[in-house]
Protein backbone atom coordinates (compact mmCIF):
# COMPACT_ATOMS: atom_id res chain seq x y z
CA UNK A 1 0.00 0.00 0.00
CA UNK A 2 3.09 2.15 -0.26
CA UNK A 3 5.56 2.09 -2.68
CA UNK A 4 8.37 4.38 -3.08
CA UNK A 5 10.28 4.34 -6.16
CA UNK A 6 14.04 5.77 -6.81
CA UNK A 7 12.92 8.74 -4.13
CA UNK A 8 15.29 11.67 -4.16
CA UNK A 9 14.55 14.72 -2.17
CA UNK A 10 17.43 17.32 -2.00
CA UNK A 11 16.99 20.54 0.11
CA UNK A 12 19.42 23.10 -1.15
CA UNK A 13 22.98 21.22 -0.83
CA UNK A 14 21.70 18.64 1.32
CA UNK A 15 20.12 15.42 0.14
CA UNK A 16 18.20 14.46 2.54
CA UNK A 17 16.85 10.80 0.70
CA UNK A 18 19.02 9.56 -2.23
CA UNK A 19 17.38 6.84 -4.06
CA UNK A 20 14.89 5.55 -1.62
CA UNK A 21 12.92 2.45 -3.40
CA UNK A 22 10.49 0.48 -0.30
CA UNK A 23 6.94 -1.67 -0.47
CA UNK A 24 4.78 -1.74 2.38
CA UNK A 25 2.77 -4.13 2.34
CA UNK A 26 -1.02 -3.54 3.59
CA UNK A 27 -1.15 -4.47 7.31
CA UNK A 28 2.75 -4.95 7.35
CA UNK A 29 4.22 -3.31 10.71
CA UNK A 30 7.73 -1.69 9.67
CA UNK A 31 10.09 0.21 11.35
CA UNK A 32 12.35 3.13 9.59
CA UNK A 33 15.69 2.54 11.61
CA UNK A 34 18.31 5.20 11.37
CA UNK A 35 20.67 7.78 13.56
CA UNK A 36 19.67 11.73 13.39
CA UNK A 37 20.23 13.39 9.96
CA UNK A 38 19.53 10.24 8.16
CA UNK A 39 16.05 11.03 6.63
CA UNK A 40 13.57 9.26 8.47
CA UNK A 41 11.24 12.39 9.31
CA UNK A 42 11.75 13.10 5.81
CA UNK A 43 10.45 10.24 4.11
CA UNK A 44 7.66 9.82 6.25
CA UNK A 45 6.49 13.54 5.57
CA UNK A 46 6.40 12.23 1.57
CA UNK A 47 4.51 9.65 2.62
CA UNK A 48 1.77 11.65 3.97
CA UNK A 49 2.10 14.15 1.15
CA UNK A 50 3.67 17.02 3.07
CA UNK A 51 6.69 17.19 0.93
CA UNK A 52 7.45 16.48 -2.68
CA UNK A 53 10.41 14.47 -3.64
CA UNK A 54 12.78 16.52 -6.01
CA UNK A 55 13.00 12.89 -7.85
CA UNK A 56 11.33 9.47 -8.30
CA UNK A 57 7.59 8.46 -7.32
CA UNK A 58 5.73 7.50 -4.19
CA UNK A 59 2.20 5.68 -4.45
CA UNK A 60 0.39 5.69 -1.48
CA UNK A 61 -2.81 3.25 -1.56
CA UNK A 62 -2.87 3.33 -5.25
CA UNK A 63 -2.36 7.32 -5.65
CA UNK A 64 0.41 8.55 -6.47
CA UNK A 65 1.24 11.12 -3.99
CA UNK A 66 3.64 13.23 -6.05
CA UNK A 67 0.75 14.34 -8.51
CA UNK A 68 -1.53 15.26 -6.02
CA UNK A 69 -3.17 18.25 -4.61
CA UNK A 70 -6.13 20.05 -3.21
CA UNK A 71 -8.99 18.00 -2.35
CA UNK A 72 -7.97 14.33 -3.90
CA UNK A 73 -4.67 15.13 -1.44
CA UNK A 74 -6.97 15.82 1.34
CA UNK A 75 -8.51 12.61 0.63
CA UNK A 76 -5.87 10.27 0.56
CA UNK A 77 -4.22 12.24 3.58
CA UNK A 78 -7.57 11.56 5.63
CA UNK A 79 -6.59 7.56 5.12
CA UNK A 80 -3.01 8.26 6.58
CA UNK A 81 -2.76 9.24 10.37
CA UNK A 82 -0.03 10.72 11.82
CA UNK A 83 1.59 10.44 15.34
CA UNK A 84 4.86 12.66 16.01
CA UNK A 85 7.56 12.79 18.66
CA UNK A 86 5.97 16.11 20.55
CA UNK A 87 2.39 14.75 20.47
CA UNK A 88 1.69 17.71 19.01
CA UNK A 89 -1.96 17.62 21.22
CA UNK A 90 -3.55 21.39 22.11
CA UNK A 91 -2.49 22.04 25.86
CA UNK A 92 -5.18 23.97 26.41
CA UNK A 93 -8.04 22.13 25.23
CA UNK A 94 -9.80 18.84 26.96
CA UNK A 95 -8.40 15.18 26.06
CA UNK A 96 -11.47 14.73 24.58
CA UNK A 97 -11.31 17.95 22.43
CA UNK A 98 -7.90 16.70 21.30
CA UNK A 99 -9.42 13.46 19.97
CA UNK A 100 -11.84 15.27 18.57
CA UNK A 101 -9.66 17.49 16.57
CA UNK A 102 -8.44 13.99 14.63
CA UNK A 103 -11.61 14.03 12.70
CA UNK A 104 -11.33 17.61 11.49
CA UNK A 105 -9.42 16.06 7.89
CA UNK A 106 -12.71 14.97 7.39
CA UNK A 107 -15.28 17.46 8.34
CA UNK A 108 -16.09 20.90 6.56
CA UNK A 109 -15.54 24.26 8.22
CA UNK A 110 -13.70 24.89 11.65
CA UNK A 111 -15.26 23.63 14.75
CA UNK A 112 -15.71 25.46 18.06
CA UNK A 113 -16.02 23.28 21.11
CA UNK A 114 -16.81 19.74 22.04
CA UNK A 115 -20.34 19.01 20.14
CA UNK A 116 -19.76 21.21 17.47
CA UNK A 117 -18.50 17.72 16.00
CA UNK A 118 -21.82 15.50 16.50
CA UNK A 119 -23.40 13.15 18.76
CA UNK A 120 -21.50 9.90 16.11
CA UNK A 121 -17.73 11.64 16.49
CA UNK A 122 -18.08 12.50 20.48
CA UNK A 123 -19.24 8.63 21.05
CA UNK A 124 -16.18 7.87 18.69
CA UNK A 125 -14.04 9.79 20.33
CA UNK A 126 -14.99 8.24 23.53
CA UNK A 127 -14.81 4.98 22.37
CA UNK A 128 -11.21 5.60 21.08
CA UNK A 129 -10.49 7.14 24.74
CA UNK A 130 -11.64 3.57 26.20
CA UNK A 131 -9.68 2.02 23.72
CA UNK A 132 -6.04 4.13 24.75
CA UNK A 133 -7.23 3.39 28.30
CA UNK A 134 -8.19 7.12 29.11
CA UNK A 135 -11.88 7.48 28.85
CA UNK A 136 -11.76 8.56 32.69
CA UNK A 137 -9.24 11.45 31.55
CA UNK A 138 -11.22 12.91 29.07
CA UNK A 139 -12.75 15.99 30.01
CA UNK A 140 -8.94 16.86 31.40
CA UNK A 141 -7.19 19.32 29.62
CA UNK A 142 -4.57 17.77 27.66
CA UNK A 143 -1.71 19.26 29.42
CA UNK A 144 -2.16 17.97 32.68
CA UNK A 145 -1.36 14.42 31.79
CA UNK A 146 1.97 12.23 31.61
CA UNK A 147 3.85 12.14 28.45
CA UNK A 148 2.71 8.97 28.03
CA UNK A 149 -1.12 9.44 28.49
CA UNK A 150 -0.44 12.28 25.58
CA UNK A 151 1.02 10.27 22.96
CA UNK A 152 -2.01 7.65 24.10
CA UNK A 153 -3.91 10.43 23.36
CA UNK A 154 -2.28 11.29 20.18
CA UNK A 155 -2.97 7.63 18.80
CA UNK A 156 -6.44 8.20 19.53
CA UNK A 157 -7.30 11.13 17.94
CA UNK A 158 -5.07 9.49 14.34
CA UNK A 159 -8.17 6.65 15.39
CA UNK A 160 -10.97 9.85 14.49
CA UNK A 161 -9.77 9.49 10.82
CA UNK A 162 -10.29 5.49 10.68
CA UNK A 163 -7.08 5.44 9.00
CA UNK A 164 -5.50 2.98 6.94
CA UNK A 165 -2.15 3.47 7.25
CA UNK A 166 -0.60 4.88 10.30
CA UNK A 167 3.09 6.77 10.16
CA UNK A 168 5.04 7.69 13.65
CA UNK A 169 8.03 9.56 13.47
CA UNK A 170 9.91 8.46 17.00
CA UNK A 171 7.02 8.52 18.82
CA UNK A 172 8.47 7.26 22.24
CA UNK A 173 12.05 9.41 21.85
CA UNK A 174 10.66 11.62 24.26
CA UNK A 175 9.06 9.07 26.98
CA UNK A 176 10.95 7.01 29.68
CA UNK A 177 11.25 3.04 29.29
CA UNK A 178 8.14 2.05 30.30
CA UNK A 179 6.01 4.58 29.04
CA UNK A 180 7.86 3.74 25.37
CA UNK A 181 6.90 0.25 25.90
CA UNK A 182 3.45 0.87 26.99
CA UNK A 183 2.87 2.97 24.00
CA UNK A 184 4.51 1.08 21.36
CA UNK A 185 3.02 -2.11 22.27
CA UNK A 186 -0.07 -0.02 22.19
CA UNK A 187 0.25 0.94 18.68
CA UNK A 188 1.10 -3.06 17.60
CA UNK A 189 -2.12 -4.19 19.21
CA UNK A 190 -4.01 -1.59 17.60
CA UNK A 191 -2.46 -2.06 14.39
CA UNK A 192 -3.05 -5.77 14.37
CA UNK A 193 -6.51 -5.31 15.59
CA UNK A 194 -7.78 -3.12 12.55
CA UNK A 195 -5.53 -4.28 10.03
CA UNK A 196 -3.67 -1.25 10.14
CA UNK A 197 -0.69 -0.47 8.01
CA UNK A 198 2.10 0.95 10.12
CA UNK A 199 5.74 2.77 9.08
CA UNK A 200 7.40 4.10 12.17
CA UNK A 201 10.64 5.94 12.69
CA UNK A 202 12.50 4.98 15.54
CA UNK A 203 16.72 5.00 16.55
CA UNK A 204 16.70 2.15 18.94
CA UNK A 205 17.79 -1.04 17.99
CA UNK A 206 16.27 -3.60 20.28
CA UNK A 207 13.12 -1.76 20.25
CA UNK A 208 12.60 -1.80 16.39
CA UNK A 209 13.82 -6.15 16.79
CA UNK A 210 11.24 -6.63 19.44
CA UNK A 211 8.67 -4.76 17.61
CA UNK A 212 8.42 -4.69 13.83
CA UNK A 213 8.19 -7.18 11.24
CA UNK A 214 10.38 -5.96 9.30
CA UNK A 215 13.67 -2.87 9.97
CA UNK A 216 14.24 -0.72 7.00
CA UNK A 217 17.91 0.80 7.65
CA UNK A 218 18.54 4.39 6.53
CA UNK A 219 21.52 5.67 6.37
CA UNK A 220 22.25 9.28 4.54
CA UNK A 221 19.49 9.55 3.47
CA UNK A 222 19.91 5.55 1.50
CA UNK A 223 18.24 2.38 2.31
CA UNK A 224 21.38 0.08 3.58
CA UNK A 225 18.83 -2.64 5.12
CA UNK A 226 15.60 -4.16 4.38
CA UNK A 227 15.08 -7.28 5.88
CA UNK A 228 12.17 -9.32 8.34
CA UNK A 229 12.98 -9.35 12.16
CA UNK A 230 12.21 -12.60 12.35
CA UNK A 231 15.62 -14.13 12.68
CA UNK A 232 17.41 -10.96 12.68
CA UNK A 233 20.51 -10.23 15.66
CA UNK A 234 21.29 -7.11 17.40
CA UNK A 235 24.68 -8.21 15.90
CA UNK A 236 23.67 -8.13 12.60
CA UNK A 237 21.61 -4.93 12.41
CA UNK A 238 25.02 -2.74 13.67
CA UNK A 239 27.47 -4.47 11.43
CA UNK A 240 25.22 -2.99 8.84
CA UNK A 241 25.26 0.08 10.53
CA UNK A 242 28.78 -0.01 11.56
CA UNK A 243 30.51 1.53 14.94
CA UNK A 244 28.38 4.97 14.26
CA UNK A 245 25.25 2.93 15.17
CA UNK A 246 26.62 1.09 18.39
CA UNK A 247 25.96 4.71 20.03
CA UNK A 248 22.32 4.44 19.04
CA UNK A 249 20.97 1.72 21.24
P1 LIG B 1 16.22 12.85 13.54
O1 LIG B 1 16.48 11.47 14.07
O2 LIG B 1 17.16 13.86 14.11
O3 LIG B 1 14.79 13.26 13.62
P2 LIG B 1 15.83 12.26 10.72
O4 LIG B 1 16.35 10.91 10.38
O5 LIG B 1 14.38 12.40 10.93
O6 LIG B 1 16.63 12.80 11.97
P3 LIG B 1 15.46 14.27 8.72
O7 LIG B 1 14.78 15.23 9.60
O8 LIG B 1 14.63 13.54 7.74
O9 LIG B 1 16.30 13.22 9.55
O10 LIG B 1 16.60 15.07 7.95
C1 LIG B 1 17.43 14.51 6.94
C2 LIG B 1 18.35 15.60 6.41
O11 LIG B 1 17.59 16.54 5.67
C3 LIG B 1 19.07 16.39 7.47
O12 LIG B 1 20.37 16.67 7.00
C4 LIG B 1 18.26 17.65 7.60
O13 LIG B 1 19.06 18.72 8.00
C5 LIG B 1 17.75 17.85 6.19
N1 LIG B 1 16.43 18.53 6.16
C6 LIG B 1 15.25 18.01 6.56
N2 LIG B 1 14.24 18.87 6.38
C7 LIG B 1 14.80 19.99 5.84
C8 LIG B 1 14.28 21.26 5.40
N3 LIG B 1 12.97 21.55 5.48
N4 LIG B 1 15.17 22.16 4.91
C9 LIG B 1 16.48 21.87 4.81
N5 LIG B 1 17.03 20.71 5.19
C10 LIG B 1 16.21 19.77 5.69
MG1 LIG C 1 13.23 13.01 12.54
Amino acid sequence: VITLSSVTKRFGATTALNGVSIEVERGEIVVLLGLSGSGKSTLLRHVDGLEQPTDGSIKVLGENVAGLSGRPLRTLRSKVGFIFQQFELVPSLSVLENVLTGALATLRGPRLGLWSYGRANKLAALGHLDRVGLLDRAYQRADTLSGGQQQRVAIARALMQNPEILLADEPVASLDPESSDQVMALIREIALDRGLTVLCSLHQVDLALSWADRIVGLRHGEVVLDTPTVGLTKAQVMEIYGRVATTTS
